[in-house]
């Protein structure tokens, strides 16, 4: 990305208003003496097209001036996109293939724009912090035109764009609208193709693509959770302590501006105890962006590629703002170097970087990693201020059984033989956990629709709604359920090894 002053143009005589750009000065500081302005003397040509009776005619909306049709692709452009540009499909792939070093992001979506007049071929995309960029696909430079300077970007090279920015390709000129002057959304099919980027692909944008998916599609869901902290049983301690140091920081940045907020968290304790369910529910309160991974998938599927990886993903967290990142068994990824594993080492010490970076600029993004094996974690991890909090999620106590209980059987008919005290104390005696409780309830709910033939009913087409009204799962139903429950437990070693 280098791009380097060649003129210096006069805005007026051109006909577009210079704009300062957020970039100019980092831009400014490639500058050179002017050597070339001959591509000022040609204009590019508008048509002016009548929009009315257009019959979605390939040939007829060619006519609409590639600006205007890049700036209508550029109202729904979105990360993963890419644009090309030029006469040739074909060409433009090939192109793009040779430049495949240029994207940083995985391609989801591709676009073609044909255009026989540009004299070349561009691509665009956006990048990890919203900015949409320009890609030279060509084996010559072409020219940036900004703030009433223009610059060099060289052959196979990329650089950010704003409105009102000129490109100039081979002296036919291209201005970066961010809106079309006229609505084109429902032209956008006639003018903008779909292609398949997968086929055909360059082993180069393949190896791209596969670790960029895998990372943004599969390991990284940034799920809308509709979880509440009221959908969390017995761990109120806990709750308070993440509301003081994430929910009221993201709400109330004016009252943490004197005090050092920490942004890495460990949560510890026993699987099942509601520790995702926490940190979804903390999403959904914060109203932040979430994302979820599993450290046991990223640790089998990212090696070779993993720092990128870890970069990308806080690029996209910071990108989102604020945002909530929550690693799952964070072991896997966070696990002690004493193991002399270079996939853990190099992880370790880029998370650690990664997270340095968060506290200096202050971002408005919450590291969660969650454990059920505390002292497996590497100790540059849990004794730096980094991770600084770490929280137990302990099994919940006979108050919080009860709450649990509450929360899973608030929509369940019981029947009045099922004391609900009694089951608490019951589900508290053999220590099960918030997954435990729910599980348990669910299936007794179905050993209930099996013993009442429910099932049978269903599947010969004879239930009744009185049926089910009528239905109530009673102390059968619960005792079998936890019996079951309590041999597969056995059997299961359901039990982690070596929670602290
Ligand atoms: P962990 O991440 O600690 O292994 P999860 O949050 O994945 O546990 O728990 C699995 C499911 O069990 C949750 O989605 C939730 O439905 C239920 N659950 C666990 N703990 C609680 C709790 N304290 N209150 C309510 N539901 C819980």
């Amino acid at each position: 990305m280098k791009i380097n002053q060649v003129s210096t143009i006069n805005p007026n005589a051109y006909g577009y208003t210079a704009m300062q750009s957020k970039d100019n000065v980092a831009r400014k500081t490639k500058e050179t003496p002017a050597t070339d302005l001959r591509f000022l003397n040609k204009n590019y040509n508008h048509v002016f097209v009548n929009f009315q009776g257009v019959q979605n005619s390939l040939e007829l909306v060619k006519q609409i001036p590639l600006e205007d049709r890049l700036a209508s692709l550029f109202q729904n452009f979105r990360q993963g996109d890419l644009i090309l540009t030029g006469k040739e499909l074909n060409k433009a792939k090939k192109a793009m293939y040779e430049s495949a070093g240029l994207v940083k992001n995985v391609i989801r979506r591709a676009f073609f724009v044909e255009d026989d007049k540009l004299g070349g071929y561009l691509g665009f995309v956006k990048n990890a912090g919203g900015d949409t960029e320009v890609l030279n696909l060509n084996p010559f430079g072409i020219n940036i035109i900004t703030g009433g300077k223009s610059y060099e970007l060289g052959a196979k090279d990329n650089f950010y764009v704003i409105e009102d920015d000129v490109l100039s390709v081979q002296g036919n000129m291209l201005k970066i609208k961010n809106k079309p002057k006229t609505d084109l959304s429902p032209f956008r099919k006639n003018f903008a193709r779909a292609f398949d980027f997968e086929t055909n692909v360059s082993p180069e944008i393949e190896k791209l693509n596969k670790k960029s998916i895998s990372l943004l599609s599969n390991e990284m869901k940034k799920t809308p959770s509709k979880v509440t902290f009221a959908d969390v049983g017995g761990q109120d301690k806990l709750i308070n302590e993440i509301k003081k140091s994430i929910i009221y920081p993201i709400r109330y940045p004016q009252g943490y501006e004197n005090i050092d907020v920490n942004h890495g968290f460990i949560l510890y304790g026993p699987p099942g105890t509601g520790k995702t369910h926490i940190a979804r529910a903390l999403a959904n309160e914060a109203d932040a962006t979430f994302i979820s991974l599993n450290g046991l998938d990223l640790e089998s599927k990212w090696v070779g590629e993993s720092e990128a990886n870890w970069r990308n993903l806080f690029a996209e967290a910071k990108a989102n703002q604020p945002a909530i990142i929550f690693i799952d068994e964070f072991d896997a990824v966070a696990r002690s170097r004493q193991s002399h594993d270079e996939y853990g080492n190099k992880v370790v010490n880029q998370i650690l970087t990664l997270m340095t970076d968060i506290d200096n600029e202050a971002d408005n993004v919450f590291v969660i990693g969650a454990t059920n094996n505390f002292k497996a974690l590497d100790s540059a991890i849990t004794r730096s201020g980094r991770f600084g909090k770490h929280l137990e999620v302990p099994l919940p106590d006979l108050e919080g059984t009860k709450k649990i209980l509450d929360i899973y059987t608030k929509n369940k008919p019981l029947s009045e033989d099922v004391s609900k005290e009694a089951l608490a104390q019951r589900l508290f005696d053999i220590k099960a956990s918030g997954a435990d409780i729910k599980y348990i309830i669910n299936e007794a709910h179905a050993h209930g629709y099996e013993r009442e033939g429910i099932f049978e009913k269903m599947e010969n087409r004879t239930l009744k709604n009185s049926d089910v009204e009528n239905f109530r799962i009673n102390s059968e139903d619960i005792n079998a359920t936890v019996k079951a429950f309590l041999e597969s437990r056995d059997v299961n070693k359901r039990r982690p090894i070596g929670y602290r």
